[in-house]
C-alpha cells in the first residue's frame, strides 16, 4: 500500500468527455454533468501510458487499488485519502453456486462495501480540486463511504437518505462525521434536494455519476478481474445494478485494457441484475429502449439496487447489449433464499444485493443462458454483516442441569 501511494508517477489524463455527445472538457477543473446533463468520462493517453509501464510491472506491485495508479485520475499522490483499499478475493461457492462460480467479495473493503472504490477516488479528486463541502443522496453504503473519506481529509458532508434506508447505514454515516437526514422519498427525490442546493452554490453534488471520478474508482473492479483471471476475462459477470457505476466502470476498464494490448477483444457477457420491485433497466432492455423510464413505487429488500431512475441508463444498457448479456429481475424471496443458501452451504454471508446475483445466475441457468462449467463472477458488493438477520440463540440456563444431547 505505502509503496503504491508514495511512488512518483506521471499522470496520463488528457481530458474528459461527455458520454452522450463526445464533447470535450478540460482536465484539472471541477466538473459535474456535461452540458446535456449526462455523465463525463475520463480519457487517458493510453499510448504514452503503455509505453511507460506494462501489465507485468503492475502485477508485481502490492495488491491494492493503487497498483493501478497510472490508469487513475489523481495527479498528486499526496491527495489520496486512503483507508486501505485492498484487492478483493474471488471466493468459490461450489455448493450453492456450482462449479466455476466465483464471488468477488467486496464486503472486505473499507466501510464494508464497494462504494469505497468509487468514493476514495471521488473524494481524493474533490480534495485535489479544492472542494470543501459535499452533499449526496444515498441508499446507505455510498453515504457511509463518502462520510469516512471526506471526514478523513476535513471535507464537510451532508447526506440525504430515503427513510427506508437500513438503520445501520444511517448510523454509520453519522458515526463517521456526516450530517445525515432521513427523507420521506426515494433516492432520486433526495437527489433533487441535493441538486437544488448545488445550484445555489451551497455544496458540490456527489450524486451517482454526477461527478466523473466514481466511475474511475469502480473501474478497478474490471482491472482486478483481468489480472486475477490471468488477462483472460471470465465468461459472464452478474452485477447488481442500481446507478450502474460498477458495470459502466468495468466496461470502460476492459476497453482501456484492450487498447493497451493487455487483454484481447473477448468480453464477458454482462448481466445487469435488478429486483422485481425496482427493475427499470430490465424493462428498458426488454422493450429495446435506449433510456429507462422511472420505476414507480420501487420496493425491495436489496436497498442498494432500489434506484428508480439512473442518469447513466444508456451506458448500462449499451454495455449489456454489446456484451451479449441481459438485464434480469429476481424476487425478494429468491434473493433471501440465495443469501441463506450461500451462508449455510458455503459459509459466505452475502448482502441481499449479492444474493440477487446468485438468484439471477440460477434463473439464467434455467433459461439456458449460462452453460455448465463457464467461468462466472458474482458481485457481493457489501458485507452481509450490515444487514438485519433473523433472531437466533435460545437462552441456556447454566445453573440448571443441561441435557447436552439436546444442544
Ligand atoms: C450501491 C450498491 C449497489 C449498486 O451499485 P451501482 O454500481 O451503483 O449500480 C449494489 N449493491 C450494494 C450493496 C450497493 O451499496
Amino acid at each position: 500500500m505505502t509503496d503504491n501511494l508514495s511512488a512518483n508517477r506521471a499522470n496520463f489524463v488528457t481530458h474528459l468527455e461527455c458520454a452522450m455527445t463526445g464533447e470535450r472538457y478540460e482536465a484539472g477543473r471541477l466538473h459535474g454533468l456535461s452540458r446535456v446533463g449526462r455523465p463525463l468520462l475520463v480519457r487517458y493517453d493510453l499510448a504514452a501510458l503503455g509505453a511507460s509501464i506494462d501489465r507485468d510491472a503492475i502485477a508485481a506491485r502490492a495488491p491494492d487499488l493503487w497498483r493501478w495508479r497510472e490508469l487513475l485520475p489523481v495527479v498528486n499522490t499526496a491527495n489520496i485519502v486512503s483507508l486501505g483499499e485492498i484487492e478483493t478475493p474471488l471466493i468459490a461457492i461450489p455448493r450453492s453456486g456450482g462449479k466455476g462460480v466465483l464471488v468477488k467479495d467486496e464486503g472486505r473493503l473499507p466501510t464494508g462495501s464497494f462504494k469505497a472504490r468509487g468514493l476514495v477516488m471521488a473524494v481524493s479528486m474533490a480534495k485535489e480540486l479544492g472542494v470543501t463541502r459535499i452533499a449526496m443522496p444515498t441508499n446507505g453504503n455510498a453515504g457511509a463511504a463518502l462520510a469516512a473519506y471526506a471526514s478523513r481529509c476535513g471535507i464537510e458532508t451532508i447526506v440525504l437518505c430515503p427513510e427506508e434506508t437500513p438503520e445501520i447505514n444511517v448510523r454509520e454515516i453519522a458515526a463517521q462525521g456526516a450530517r445525515v437526514w432521513r427523507v420521506n422519498g426515494q433516492i432520486d427525490e433526495c437527489g433533487a434536494i441535493v441538486g437544488k442546493g448545488a445550484a445555489e452554490g451551497r455544496w458540490f453534488d456527489f450524486s451517482t455519476l454526477k461527478e466523473p471520478y466514481r466511475i474511475e474508482g469502480k473501474k478497478t473492479m474490471g482491472l482486478e478481474l483481468a489480472l486475477q483471471f490471468g488477462w483472460d476475462l471470465p465468461d459472464a459477470i452478474f452485477y447488481p445494478t442500481g446507478g450502474g457505476t460498477g458495470l459502466i466502470g468495468m466496461w470502460k476498464a476492459f476497453d482501456e485494457l484492450e487498447k493497451l494490448g493487455w487483454i484481447g477483444s473477448k468480453r464477458p457477457r454482462m448481466y445487469a441484475v435488478q429486483a422485481e420491485g425496482c427493475a427499470p433497466m430490465v424493462r428498458a432492455f426488454e422493450q429495446g429502449l435506449e433510456h429507462a423510464e422511472r420505476w414507480e413505487n420501487a420496493a425491495t429488500v436489496a436497498a442498494g439496487i432500489r434506484v428508480p431512475k439512473a442518469v447513466g441508463d444508456f451506458l448500462i444498457l449499451r454495455a449489456v447489449r454489446q456484451s451479449g448479456g441481459r438485464a434480469l429481475a429476481v424476487s425478494d424471496a429468491e434473493i433471501l433464499r440465495a443469501v441463506d443458501d450461500t451462508a449455510r452451504q458455503d459459509g459466505l454471508l452475502m448482502c441481499p444485493e449479492g444474493g440477487a446475483t446468485l438468484a439471477a445466475l440460477r434463473k439464467a441457468r434455467a433459461e439456458g443462458l449460462v452453460a455448465e462449467g463457464e467461468r462466472v463472477v458474482l458481485f457481493n458488493c457489501a458485507t452481509g454483516l450490515k444487514y438485519p438477520m433473523p433472531m437466533a440463540g435460545e437462552p441456556l440456563d447454566r445453573t440448571k442441569e443441561i441435557d447436552l444431547s439436546r444442544l
